[in-house]
This record gives structure tokens, sequence and C-alpha cells, in this order.
């Protein structure tokens, strides 16, 4: 086989897809899909299927229960010849990237997909829809002209956006039996890429008070909002920014009228941090602050209700960057890592060995935004980076 005009073929082919890249973008753009609504990300999941299919790339369906459908594009090792194993089976190059969008429903009639000046707006235009475009072409693109150095899966997933609570498992399988793994992200508004992600965990406590007229009957009242007040600063004392950890208390409700001792309070914590080992350590130290009644006769629970894991890099990483990066020159980019304080699912494949990269979708910015922007003359360079970095793994050592 000539590798050589088998690159040559798919970064030719790539050149000319720009308008049905722009095409495919548009009706994933204007089909609605926050992550809450299943069927709307379920939708765009069939774009991406009818797509798939139509180009002979068989498409599995994880299902889920209430968010959007994994779908596991698969394209199996064409090639001869022996390719790498993790495990005991051949080790899967995977595109990774997620459906939902962070938007409430309606949006893409309010704010319909429209390109100006060189950029492309709506919902989810960047963040991360032209993603799962490029990594459809660059799928279509193997299909078409074979030389990938293995199987190949294109992972599209239903609930990135509120922390994968059903898409993780399937991610975390994935990434066990993967060589490595592209998340694409959009690309950061200056063209780099991310190699490290801070980890979060998101959670909320409730505090248990006791009711009691302030005005009538004060001491018989047991003040959950006065709990709440000393539970804040003590989290908040918890931020070390040398050690890349803070927290946030972002979300606070309780009491029950201005002459009622407060019964109940929330509040709800987003704590970050860089080094995995952090995370137990400042965890522990959230539980004994909750355990703790500053105000005598409290009580309060925690729970946790979504986290991601840092994306780390490793000695295999560091190199799929390097290669990365050679790849992306050759398609016209000049691309350096970025540390974003960001979380993506790309932690969680890095937690499982999986040597990764992200943020290497077309290049946009001011995601979640109604600013929201996708550089259009990104589109097809960040495919044809791609398309050769997956050729080039083998020098690699990848
Ligand atoms: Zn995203």
């Amino acid at each position: 086989m000539n590798t050589e005009s088998t690159e040559a073929k798919i970064i030719a082919w790539l050149a000319t897809q720009e308008q049905a890249m722009l095409d495919a973008l548009e009706a994933m753009v204007n089909t609605d899909g926050g992550s809450y609504d299943k069927a709307g990300v379920d939708a765009v999941g069939q774009i991406v299927k009818d797509f798939c299919e139509s180009h002979g790339i068989a498409v599995e369906t994880v299902r889920g229960e209430k968010f959007g459908d994994c779908l596991r594009a698969v394209l199996p090792h064409e090639g001869s010849g022996a390719v790498r194993t993790r495990g005991n089976q051949a080790a899967n190059i995977v595109l990774m990237g997620h459906r939902d969008t962070v938007f409430p429903k309606g949006e893409p009639t309010r704010r319909p997909f429209t390109i100006k000046g060189g950029r492309a707006y709506g919902p989810g235009v960047a963040d991360m829809k032209a993603g799962l475009v490029m990594n459809m072409f660059v799928l279509a693109a193997f299909k078409k002209f074979g030389g990938a150095p293995g199987p190949m899966v294109g992972l599209f997933t239903g609930d990135e956006e509120i922390g994968s609570p059903e898409g993780r498992a399937v991610i975390e399988e994935e990434a066990r039996g993967a060589r490595v793994v592209f998340n694409s992200e959009p690309g950061r508004a200056t063209g780099n890429v991310v190699t490290g992600r801070k980890g979060g965990v998101f959670s909320i406590f409730e505090i248990e008070g006791k009711a009691a007229h302030s005005g009538g009957n004060f001491e018989a009242g047991i003040s959950a909002i006065g709990e709440l007040a000393h539970k804040i600063v003590a989290i908040h004392a918890l931020t070390d920014l040398k050690r890349g950890i803070t927290l946030n208390v972002g979300l606070v409700s309780g009491g029950q009228s201005v002459n009622t001792v407060a019964p109940s309070a929330t509040g709800q914590i987003d704590l970050r941090y860089v080094n995995p080992a952090d995370r137990d350590e400042i965890m522990g130290k959230i539980h004994a602050i909750i355990e703790k009644s500053y105000v005598p006769g409290t009580k309060a629970k925690l729970t946790i209700k979504g986290e991601f894991l840092p994306l780390t890099q490793d000695e295999a990483a560091a190199r799929l960057f390097a290669m990365y990066q050679g790849a992306a020159k050759d398609a016209g980019l000049d691309v350096k890592p970025e540390f974003s304080g960001g979380c993506a699912d790309s932690g969680f494949t890095a937690a499982q060995g999986a040597p990764t990269i992200c943020s290497v979708g077309p290049v946009g910015g001011l995601a979640h935004s109604p600013e929201e922007y996708l550089e259009v003359a990104s589109f097809v360079p960040r495919a044809q980076a791609m398309a050769r970095a997956v050729l080039r793994l083998e020098s690699a050592g990848l």
C-alpha cells in the first residue's frame, strides 16, 4: 500500500468538502438538542447515523435511558498486517464528541444557523457540532480511501454538558480499548488545542434547621441560613490557587419568610482541581465541613451531582500532541498546547490510560453564549490535520 498517495488523496478530497460540511452542520445546528431533551439529542444522532450509513459506515447504538443515546460509528481495519492491541483486542483509534448543547428548547428557531463574514453562528455551532461533522468526514475519508493504521471508532455521546451521567460508562469502556483518543471539542480561539484540563466535582448540600417565629419565639429556632453562611466561608477557604484548587458556592437558596428562623437552606459547590490525587483530599475536607454543625442543632448532607476527571498528559499523550502539531503544520495551522480550567469528556479517557488530545475540532469561541461562533475557514484544515495525525500514529510510536 502506498501510504503517501493515500494521504494525498484524503487531503485532496477533504479540501473539496467544505460546502458539504457546512450543509451537515446547518442541519445539525437547526436540530434542537439541549442535554435534557433526549428526543432532540437523538434527532441530532439520526443525522450522524444517516451520514455514516450513506457512506458505508455501520453505526451501533448504546441506548441512553434519560439522555441521548451513544452512537459508535465503526470502521474495521481494512489493510493487512498487524495492528496495535490493547488487552487482547485490536486497539481503536477513537474520534470523540458530544451532541448535546447547553441551550433551552426552541433556541434554533430563535437563532437558526447563519454565516456572516466568515463565521458561522447558531446554538452549538462550535461546541461542538462542527467537531462532530469533522469527525464524520474524517471517518468517511478513511472509508473511501482506506489507509487507516487500525480500526477506527467515531463515538458520539449525548450528555457531556451535564457531566456525562450516562455517557461516562460508555466513554470509559471505549477508552479502555482505545489506541488514542481525539476529542473534537472546538479549537481555542487562538487555534490552539488542549492538552490539560481541570477535574470538577459538582455537588449540593442541604441543611436542616428548625423553624420558629423570629419575633415571638426566636430562641426555639435553629437557623439553617446561619449554618449556610458558616459553611460557605469554610468551603471557600479550601481554595488553593497555587495548586490550581478552586471552590465556588455558586448557587444558594433557603428560608421561608423574613420573620421565620430558616428551617432549611442549600448550597451548590463547584470544585476544580488539577492533580488527580487532590480530589479525595479536598472532598474529604468538604465532607468534614458538611458534617460539622457550626450552628448547634443543624444537620446537613452532601450529594455529588456530577463529576469530570482532569485531563492529564502522560508521556504517550505528549508524543500524540507533538505528532498532531506536525500534522497540523502540514495543514497550514500553527498549533500550541493550552491548559484549560474547563472540564470535558477527555478527562475520562485520559484517566483510563488512553493517550488523549482535546479541542482538535474546528476553531471557535464564545461557547455557551448567543455570540458563539465558528471560523468557517478552519473546517477543512482541522479535518486534514486530524486525518494526517491518524496516518502518522505508527511513526509516532502510538
Ligand atoms: Zn463541548
